[in-house]
């Protein structure tokens, strides 16, 4: 992976989502983009495209090579980027062309028969990171920009995408390699003691590593909260308002939300925007369906959507007195990081019946009263969902370890863990003062596993899954 590494292709691919917009992006990078542009792109005036100016944005008429005439395809505005100032440090150049597709497939052609191949999926920043313009965390973190669904998971990927990740693993290995360095010194003199000195110091910077990388991986409970949602199940007996609920909250907080390929689901979905977390509510059809669904499929919908909760909202109606169904709800919840919704609290108590639900069977879980039919109570309700997901996490970065950074990546997790795990390994065998070269060969693991982090150690495998869940285009 060097830094001047060439490419042979040059790639292209509409930048652009799919569908009409305003404008849409054709992006090409490699060694031929200038040529290519100067192929596919016209002045005004008909006049082949003067002399390429980096950075600067020229208008024309993107046309095609291949027809005699140069048929003019599109109205466009291009932008040449030379390297190595560009996304992918290659020569780049952007044709700002009219979004529709049929016009964008075209230029694209035009640009293909000029010289260039179909980008795959994430090629463009694949690139970015061989050409070590951004290292392998910065890369996913502009695929989680991408697929943010709220503005705190935005600003959670942007802040990853501008290298704090990054820069504390740096550190990290930096020290580690440091210490990696000194113990290896003395492997080549065995007879040397090493001096107590320099042994304290080389514990004390493991054990700095240790406590770090534990705090980053802890971490990730909240930040796979903000990266996938807090996965809830709404539960509770027909009639009590679940439904009247769920639409309330989906009018006032639906979360914008992008579809990631390969997570099709048999069940219905909606992500709410909680205070910031995603808060995805499963199977919703079952919520809405329930009245009329067979008894025992909405039983066992809804309890398979318990199963997979990080959060449980279980609804009752405390105008009138609770239902053997209810007492079967609460029997199923226990144990599950649960809110109770008290609904209906606008209704009188009937007088006939004489009493409302007894509220004494709640009084060991998180209660909020509500009424989905006059809106009431819902900020103490979101409150409480927010405050409720987050508790058991470890809170913003590990408890300053981590000096708020927040991992959001599964797989960053798993090379702390190893990293963590190899360090206290390192830390024990020095302890027991065991033959050198055992710690120094756990130290040397940890490096490896914290280096995946940043691609400083990745194979092709891990490079292809990763890049493989990016659009064409990016
Ligand atoms: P679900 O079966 O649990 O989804 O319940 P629904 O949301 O369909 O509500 C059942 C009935 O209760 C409907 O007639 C709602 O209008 C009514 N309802 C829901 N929430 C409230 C509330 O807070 N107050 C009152 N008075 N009625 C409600």
């Amino acid at each position: 992976m060097q830094p001047d590494m060439q490419f042979e292709d040059t790639i292209a691919a509409i930048a652009t989502a799919h569908g009409e917009g305003g404008i849409g992006i054709i992006r090409i990078s490699g060694q031929e983009a200038a040529n290519i542009a100067r192929a596919v792109f016209q002045g005004p005036g008909g006049k082949k495209t003067p002399a390429l100016r980096s950075h600067s944005v020229v208008y024309g008429y993107v046309v095609d090579p291949v027809s005699p005439s140069g048929e003019r395809i599109d109205e466009a505005l291009m932008i040449y980027m030379a390297a190595p100032r560009s996304f992918t440090r290659e020569d780049v150049v952007e044709l700002h062309c009219h979004g529709g597709t049929v016009a964008l497939e075209r230029v694209l052609d035009a640009v293909v028969s000029a010289g260039a191949r179909v980008a795959e999926p994430g090629e463009f920043t694949k690139r970015a990171f061989l050409s070590g313009r951004i290292d392998l965390s910065q890369a996913e973190a502009a695929l989680d920009i991408i697929r943010a669904r709220t503005e705190a998971a935005e600003r959670l990927a942007l802040r990853q995408l501008e290298g704090a990740l990054s820069l504390k693993v740096g550190h990290i290995r930096d020290r580690l390699i440091e210490t990696c360095a000194h113990i290896e010194a003395h492997l080549d003199f065995p007879e040397e003691d090493i001096e107590p000195e320099a042994s304290d110091k080389i514990l004390a910077s493991i054990r700095e590593a240790e406590l770090v990388t534990r705090a980053l991986a802890e971490s990730f409970s909240e930040g796979r909260l903000y990266r996938d949602g807090v996965r809830t199940a709404i539960v509770g007996r027909p009639n009590v308002g679940k439904s009247s609920l769920l639409n309330l909250l989906l009018e006032q907080d639906r979360a914008i939300v992008t579809s990631a390929p390969g997570t099709t689901r048999d069940v219905i979905e909606e992500t709410l925007n909680i205070k910031g977390l995603p808060v995805v509510v499963m199977d919703t059809a079952g919520i809405r369906e329930s009245h009329d669904m067979a008894e025992s499929e909405g039983v066992r919908r809804s309890l398979k959507a318990l199963q997979e909760a990080d959060l449980v909202l279980a609804v009752f109606d405390t105008s009138c007195p609770l239902h053997p169904e209810d007492h079967m709800v609460l029997e199923k919840i226990q144990g599950k990081n649960s809110i109770i919704a008290l609904n209906k609290s606008d209704l009188a108590i009937d007088p006939d019946e004489g009493k409302g639900a007894d509220e004494k069977v709640f009084k060991d879980l998180r209660t909020v009263k509500v009424s989905a039919k006059k809106s009431h109570g819902l900020e103490n309700l979101k409150q409480a969902i927010h405050d409720a997901a987050l508790r058991g996490t470890h809170g913003r970065g590990g408890g300053g370890q981590a000096e708020g950074i927040i991992i959001t990546n599964k797989r960053h997790k798993e090379a702390l863990v190893k990293t963590h795990k190899a360090l206290g390994n390192a830390l024990a065998r020095l302890e027991e003062k065991a033959p050198l070269e055992v710690p120094a060969l756990e130290l040397r693991e940890a490096l490896d596993s914290l280096g995946e982090i940043v691609g400083k150690v990745s194979t092709d495998e891990i490079l292809d899954r990763i890049f493989s869940e990016f659009c064409i285009g990016k």
